[in-house]
């Protein structure tokens, strides 16, 4: 039977998502033997708190497992509003202004299906970590897609002149600590993000998961910046980078009232609510003692050092040094052409299944995620295995000609 007549036109044409679907093949590939070191997906790895855990037990043990608020359960909600106001400087009322979702990436879907009608624009700065846009794509929306400078910064000017050539934008997505560049933006440059955001009359999804991860200065919400951006601006976090809780599924948006109750009505409607032990867990995560956490930083910082100084060694290969998130994504444009003699490694793609390969490294190809000719690291292993696996990498380049 040829079932393509019975599937949507519109999901069809929308891609997997790469990083999971790279990870797919990886660890499948681990499984029977091959000895890959997986730097493609951004999950961090280190164990869950021993706190956190035990939550989630007692959980299960003590209290009715029965579906709770749609908007979360409250105990939770009044957890990540206190986190708010400790890490972020951001007031959200847990009645009614907190949505927590089966994860962020869940929290941006919410959204952006709240937000945006068949032909709305949503402006994606490039590269992207790959849901916005195709969540845009459910909606029949518009991604319109921005350039970042040679830098890899979006820069105020490019996103006044790219809201001004297009009629559509509602939306605007910022990501920061960004995936894949490990970009933030200080104070001033939010300031001027957000006076475009006022001039034009549109809202801001500004998605801050690496917030903890942030190395050069402290991270600083947009939505704090002042009153008239915070009524502008949803604010997406969740448990899954902050506290290496990947797989438990917990994340939330945060904005104003009105917004958010069409936001917790997409997710009633498409999740009912997240698994209760989960957000018991969470609640403990954000109430526990944040030393492990601080703990993680420094580690993921100590790795962005590591693996800064191990591409400088590797000659061709050229980066900006990220200043947050737990990703580097260096240009391999001065390999593009060249071959290890065979046949000629002609873009990024071609240039990660040579890593995976050669150097048994497994990466992102940049095209998959907005800009080609470049290739993501993720430096979720311990300082030894980055080490090893970079220079894996060199010698793998090193054969180049
Ligand atoms: N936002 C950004 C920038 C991400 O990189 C990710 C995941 O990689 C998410 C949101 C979604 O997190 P999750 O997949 O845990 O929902």
């Amino acid at each position: 039977m040829n079932y393509r007549d019975f599937l949507s036109r519109n999901i069809s044409k929308i891609p997997e998502s790469p990083t999971l679907s790279v990870n797919q093949k990886v660890s499948e590939l681990i499984k029977t033997g091959e000895k890959v070191i997986n730097l493609s997906i951004g999950d961090p790895d280190f164990d869950v708190f021993p706190h956190v855990k035990d939550a989630a037990i007692r959980a299960i043990r003590e209290i009715p497992m029965r579906y709770t608020s749609s908007y979360g359960d409250f105990e939770l909600r009044k957890a990540i509003s206190t986190g708010f106001q400790r890490d972020n400087n951001l007031i959200y009322n847990p009645e009614n202004q907190i949505v927590v979702s089966p994860g962020p990436k869940k929290s941006i879907y919410d959204c952006i299906t709240a937000l945006l009608n068949p032909g709305d624009g949503i402006i994606i700065p490039r590269p992207y970590w790959e849901a916005y846009f195709i969540h845009a794509k459910f909606c029949f929306a518009e991604p319109i897609f921005l350039d970042t400078n040679e830098n890899l910064r979006l820069t105020p000017e490019s996103l006044e002149d790219t809201i001004k050539s297009h009629s559509s934008v509602k939306v605007v997505v910022l990501n920061y600590p960004c995936n894949p560049t490990g970009v933030s933006y200080g104070e001033s440059e939010l300031e001027k993000f957000a006076e475009i955001i006022l001039k034009y009359n549109l809202i801001l999804i500004s998605d801050e998961v690496y917030d903890i991860y942030s190395y050069e200065f402290e991270h600083i919400s947009i939505a704090s910046v002042d009153n008239d951006i915070y009524r502008r601006t949803i604010t997406i976090n969740g448990a899954s980078k902050k506290y290496a809780m990947t797989g438990w599924r917990v994340g939330w948006a945060a904005g104003p009232l009105e917004i958010m109750k069409m936001v917790a009505n997409v997710q009633g409607n498409t999740s009912s609510c997240v698994n209760v032990a989960a957000q018991k867990a969470v609640e403990a995560a954000i109430l526990g003692d944040q030393t492990p956490v601080m703990k993680i930083t420094e580690e993921f910082k100590r790795r962005r050092n590591v693996v800064v100084n191990e591409i400088s060694k590797i000659k061709g290969l050229r980066s900006i040094k990220p200043e947050g998130a737990f990703y580097i994504f260096p240009s391999v444009e001065e390999f593009i052409g060249m071959s290890d003699n065979g046949k000629p490694i002609m873009d990024d793609i071609e240039m990660s299944d040579y890593l995976l390969n050669e150097a048994k490294v497994a990466t992102i190809p940049g095209s998959l995620i907005g800009r080609k000719n470049h290739i993501r690291f993720a430096y979720v292993r311990p300082v030894d295995i980055l080490i090893k696996a970079f220079s894996q990498v060199k010698s793998a380049l090193g054969k180049l000609k």
